[in-house]
């Protein structure tokens, strides 16, 4: 029996925070009491579903979702890792299931082996076109085996002095694509532009292939003559709130070491605003937990795409958070330590920025690497109308998850067993509904969703459909968890409306699912509609420019960066996410049905228009 212990693996952790590769819920733009009004959709009385997408909508059930969820989320899928044997049992089963449905394949198409060719007589009826696999399948690149090595080297006249610095006790390395540089340093402050508040902390300073030291948040926390301070905007930009989830992202998507990253810094020190070295350690280590259990860290595993040594611009340069003492030593030949630089900014409230003369730093990873196979799984339904059957919709949900580590299982079952539960519905519902819809609708599993989008991604460079025929992506990540009273007022805290206002009286917190989508397809229509017939409190949220830019949350992120549009279905963020904890015991099968539904009638009408 698998252990059930809540365990953090640093890796992971790292992973939700950098790489975004989780449904983290955006910081919304609204802040208006009348703005969440416009985009709250309640239904008074369900109304009956139409005759023609009636028998579809039927079969999506409470009970059937529990009962494929059982098997996904078993202990013998392993926590469905990317490229292990569990995430290939998974996706078989998914497999044979849309085979006993009759979805189409629409994965790899098989090769003519030489052992085929060599056994066919000439006077052979050439056979038919063998059928395509249900799996597409991919290489990947796996890292394994990494570990960090930092070197301060001070010259200073004809003394030469180094020094070796130690992961995980004076840093602590973020995962990225490219850990090694080896360059003089600066300090650069708190690393902030700010031109309407006039503030540069990289004026007359060339960070250009330079290590760049900085200090994380802004000047002046909680000195109210602070410009960061004072400013509403600035503030929640560079002192977020808390989270509502405490992987979630802080800050919205903003991330300063991204800003000086795309300045062209060869690497960010990165000291914390705040806190003595051991609570940095703390904070950034394993997540602490309140009894005796154990705390396990799992080896670091990175997979990428071949050829692609970083995925995103900002990931080529490495980002380390180090300890004050660390900072110190590296600042040894201006004669001043991080407290005091600290101390002068705050409260001349300037930049303090400079060059370290004859301060170098050898940040050296070493890893070893292989290559993996990975595997999505992708069928479809084809579309009615003669021509509009080039069109597709594509619906998909990530399979895999974050495996295990020796006895201890990560099922995750909400994460997202769940959505890939709302792909099998869906796919059933269109199989066995008489009508179908005038476009065809595509299924997807993903896989690699966990070390960075890579099935979506790979889907995206290498769709079976054209991109240009492709009207619209829809995706399910996390949808077996209602909101509660708890996390409906959080909610509301982060959207700085009063939890005890009107709104929130009209809303049951069981009901409400907060829902993205792309701007400008029409599809806040589409969903208020498709609701009409469930009665969920809609909560719309029209994505803003980051989730445009493809930047943020889940794999419908692969498909806004080729401008497609998207919807984004999760429920409530909770505890046990990236926990051991997150078991089928936990999940609303009710839930599942009602987003299950929703996105059956949204894809269907999608499709059909
Ligand atoms: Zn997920």
């Amino acid at each position: 029996m698998a252990k059930k212990w809540r365990i953090l693996p640093l890796a992971v952790c790292f992973l939700a925070f950098l790489l975004s590769a989780h449904p983290v819920q955006q910081p919304p733009r609204e802040h208006k009491p009348e703005d969440i009004i416009k985009n709250l959709v309640l239904v008074d009385k369900p109304q009956p579903v139409p005759e023609k997408v009636k028998s579809g909508f039927e079969s999506i059930t409470a009970r059937d979702s529990v009962i494929m969820l059982r098997y996904i989320a078993s202990d013998l899928m392993e926590g469905r890792e990317v490229a292990t044997r569990g995430y290939q049992l998974a996706a078989e089963y998914a497999a044979s299931l849309l085979s006993l449905w009759k979805l189409k394949p629409a994965g790899d198409k098989p090769e003519m082996t030489a052992m085929a060719m060599s056994g066919r007589r000439p006077s052979d009826t050439p056979p038919s076109p063998p059928e395509r696999s249900y799996l597409q399948e991919f290489l990947m690149r796996e890292v394994t085996d990494v570990s960090t090595a930092v070197t301060l080297e001070i010259r200073q006249g004809p003394q030469r002095k180094t020094r070796n610095f130690t992961s995980g006790v004076d840093f602590i390395s973020m995962f990225s694509g490219a850990e090694s540089a080896e360059a003089p340093v600066v300090f650069a402050g708190y690393g902030i532009i700010e031109k309407q508040i006039n503030w540069d902390d990289f004026k007359n300073l060339d960070v250009k292939g330079k290590i760049v030291l900085i200090i994380s948040e802004a000047p002046g926390k909680g000195n109210p003559e602070s410009p960061f301070e004072k400013d509403k905007e600035l503030k929640e930009k560079y002192f977020p709130p808390a989270p509502v989830s405490p992987f979630a992202r802080r800050g919205g998507g903003f991330n300063k070491t991204r800003e000086i990253a795309r300045l062209g810094a060869a690497a960010i020190l990165q000291v914390q605003n705040t806190g003595s070295d051991s609570e940095m350690l703390k904070g950034m280590g394993p997540r602490p937990v309140s009894d005796e259990r154990p705390i396990i860290n799992k080896p670091r595993r990175r997979l990428l795409l071949p050829g692609s040594r970083a995925q995103m611009p900002w990931e080529r340069s490495p980002v380390i958070t180090v300890t004050r003492e660390m900072a110190d030593a590296i600042l040894e030949s201006t004669g001043q330590k991080i407290e005091d630089l600290k101390e002068r900014i705050d409260t001349t409230l300037k930049p303090a920025s400079m060059e370290l003369p004859g301060t170098r730093l050898t940040i050296a990873t070493t890893s070893t690497s292989s290559l993996v196979r990975c595997r999505n799984v992708v069928a479809y339904l084809e579309g009615s109308d003669p021509t509009l059957k080039e069109e597709v919709v594509v619906v998909g949900a990530h399979l895999d998850h974050l495996g295990k580590w020796e006895d201890y299982v990560f099922n995750g079952a909400d994460d997202n067993g769940s959505g890939s539960v709302g792909v099998l519905n869906l796919a059933r519902a269109f199989a066995v509904n008489p009508e179908k819809p005038k476009r065809t609708v595509v299924f997807c599993l993903w896989t690699g969703e966990e070390s960075g989008l890579l099935g979506s991604r790979y889907y995206v460079q290498n769709p079976a459909f054209p991109l240009e025929k492709t009207v619209a992506y829809i995706n399910m990540d996390m949808i077996s968890r209602p909101y509660d009273e708890r996390s409906l007022s959080r909610m509301a805290r982060m959207m700085n409306i009063p939890v005890d206002h009107e709104i929130f009286k009209k809303v049951r917190p069981a009901s409400f699912l907060p829902v993205s989508f792309s701007s400008g397809a029409g599809l806040d229509e589409i969903l208020r509609s498709a609701n009409q017939a469930i009665g969920l409190d809609l909560f719309l949220r029209e994505a803003g420019e980051t989730m445009e830019r493809g930047m943020g949350g889940s794999d419908h992120a692969a498909f806004a960066s080729a401008k497609i549009p998207w919807v984004f279905c999760i429920t409530s963020l909770h505890d046990d996410y990236h926990q051991t904890s997150d078991s089928v015991d936990k999940v609303s099968a009710a839930i599942m049905e009602k987003v299950s539904r929703l996105v059956y009638l949204t894809t269907f009408a999608l499709a059909d228009r």
